[in-house]
């Protein structure tokens, strides 16, 4: 095993993977960027050391100044925690031809799932369903409209290299299109220096439902079941819970055909350590590949509720070349978990970030209920990185217990000096559709589009 482990990564991800590297004896490096001199996971590891200034660019995304930090602490490993270079290939083969393991899927893989576009190709290889749409990048402005005519509007252009709900738009019309086209082209070209965009059947108010795989070296993949991730606002998840209530209430055999259909994906790419397959589902049940998350998620505290495994550990592990400690018959779900996610953000003002110093900050606490953070009485959040400033996560025997513990604990959560989305959480989980589990990917708005009415009945 690892003696000690690099964090290359920031915020509560990294926190979360110095828990687990303390619980298995495991010695720490973080590295901060100056704007970051104070945040927790600084002071949770045994060492530190500062990589540049605020902007990702100039120190998280360094991958020379990342390597020398490896190098000077003598690291036999590095975690890239999700976002930043976790599904960054080259920065994987930069560890190995260093010497130093890299904590996530082996480069082939990586290569194999590399962006988007040739992910939906591997799938259509393992023989599972993506939305109708084009055969890879589409390079001319008469190919998107040939595709839009072969599988009808709506469509969306996607960005092969897009993430985190950037990077896509939907079009109704050949006019829409062609704007459309052009003005994505361009900004996935700035946002993610690769203006490679695709297009694909708009499915309207679809389910997001991925499933948690792992993988070991010797080629066996297992699945952890799914979650249900369909709130989401401006195609960004805000609630996640597994298991999915879609499934549980109207498509009871979805789960072992999308589970084995993800695990067929991870073998045609010979996949190994943690990973999600992502596909959304019709209101008929049909499901369609998704893309592939090369990486831990942000989600995955849900997965590790239910089942009862610690997946940054098994990342470890894995990495480490252990094999898989569970068969697929091993893996046994119990209860229901659900997980908020707790944004520095002002829901009264189109959720406008809101960074800033922390005054007041008491979080909940109890039976089932779990925040991973990394902000504390008297941070500061910087407005240099996404406003992300922990996840509430609540579990019970069956959904009402979760849903209702879940409401308790918001309610206990005090942070004060900067807006947060707690209140808004507050009124998801007390909609009468949630609690229902009737919602799509279109629930939010639509719980926006009453609150605005609301607010505008009041006024008149
Ligand atoms: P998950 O799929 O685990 O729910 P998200 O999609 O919310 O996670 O992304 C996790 C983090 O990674 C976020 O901070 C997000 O902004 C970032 N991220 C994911 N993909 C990309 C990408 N291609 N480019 C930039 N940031 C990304
Ligand atoms: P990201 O890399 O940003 O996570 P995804 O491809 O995983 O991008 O899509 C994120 C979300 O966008 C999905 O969960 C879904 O809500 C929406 N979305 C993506 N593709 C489609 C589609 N073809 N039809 C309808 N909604 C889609
Ligand atoms: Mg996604």
């Amino acid at each position: 095993m690892f003696e000690k482990i690099l964090v290359a990564n920031r915020g509560e991800i990294a926190v979360r993977i110095i828990r687990a590297c303390k619980e298995m004896n495991i010695r720490t490096v973080a590295v901060y960027s100056e704007a970051d001199a104070n945040s927790m996971h600084v002071q949770l590891a045994d060492e530190a050391i500062c990589i540049g200034p605020a902007p990702a660019s100039d120190s998280y995304l360094r991958i020379d100044r990342i390597i020398s930090a490896a190098e000077v602490t003598d690291v036999d490993a590095i975690h890239p925690g999700y976002g930043f270079l976790a599904e960054n290939a080259h920065f994987a083969e930069v560890c190995e031809s260093c010497n130093i393991r890299f904590i996530g899927p082996n480069p082939r893989a990586m290569q194999a799932l590399a962006d988007k576009a040739v992910s939906r190709a591997l799938a259509k290889k393992a023989g599972v369903a993506v939305p109708p749409g084009s055969d890879g990048v589409v390079d001319k402005e008469q190919d998107a409209l040939a595709v839009a005519k072969r599988i009808g509007y709506p469509v969306m252009i996607k960005a092969v290299a897009g993430g985190g709900g950037r990077g896509m738009r939907v079009a109704h019309n050949d006019i829409s299109l062609v704007k459309g086209y052009h003005t994505a082209r361009t900004e996935a070209e700035k946002a993610f220096g690769n203006s490679g965009v695709y297009i694909e059947k708009f499915i309207e108010n679809p389910h997001h439902i991925e499933i948690q795989i792992l993988g070991d070296h010797k080629g066996r993949i297992i699945h952890l079941g799914e979650r249900d991730c369909s709130v989401q606002r401006r195609n960004q998840k805000v609630v996640e819970e597994t298991p999915s209530p879609l499934i549980e209430n109207k498509f009871r055999k979805l789960r072992d055909k999308i589970g084995k259909a993800a695990v067929k994906i991870a073998e045609v790419a010979h996949y190994t350590n943690a990973g999600t397959v992502e596909f959304i589902v019709d209101a008929h049940g049909n499901y369609y590949f998704l893309e592939c998350n090369k990486r831990i998620q942000v989600e995955h505290p849900a997965t590790e509720e239910v089942t009862g495994i610690d997946l940054v550990r098994y990342q470890i592990q894995l990495a480490a070349g252990e094999t898989l400690h569970h068969s697929q018959g091993d893996i046994q779900f119990k209860g229901h978990a659900i997980e908020c996610r707790i944004n520095a953000e002002d829901p009264f003002d189109d959720f406008r970030p809101s960074p800033g110093r922390i005054e007041m900050y008491y979080q909940p606490g109890g039976r089932g209920v779990r925040v991973d953070s990394h902000v504390y009485a008297g941070y500061t959040i910087p407005p240099s990185y996404d406003s992300m400033i922990g996840k509430l996560i609540a579990y019970g025997k069956d959904r009402r217990e979760a849903m209702d513990r879940m409401s308790r604990a918001l309610g206990e959560y005090l942070i004060t000096g900067i807006k947060t989305n707690v209140a808004f959480q507050q009124a998801i989980l007390q909609d009468p559709n949630f609690r229902r589990g009737v919602y799509s990917t279109g629930f939010v708005e639509q719980l926006l589009g009453g609150a605005r009415r609301g607010l505008i009945e009041e006024k008149t």
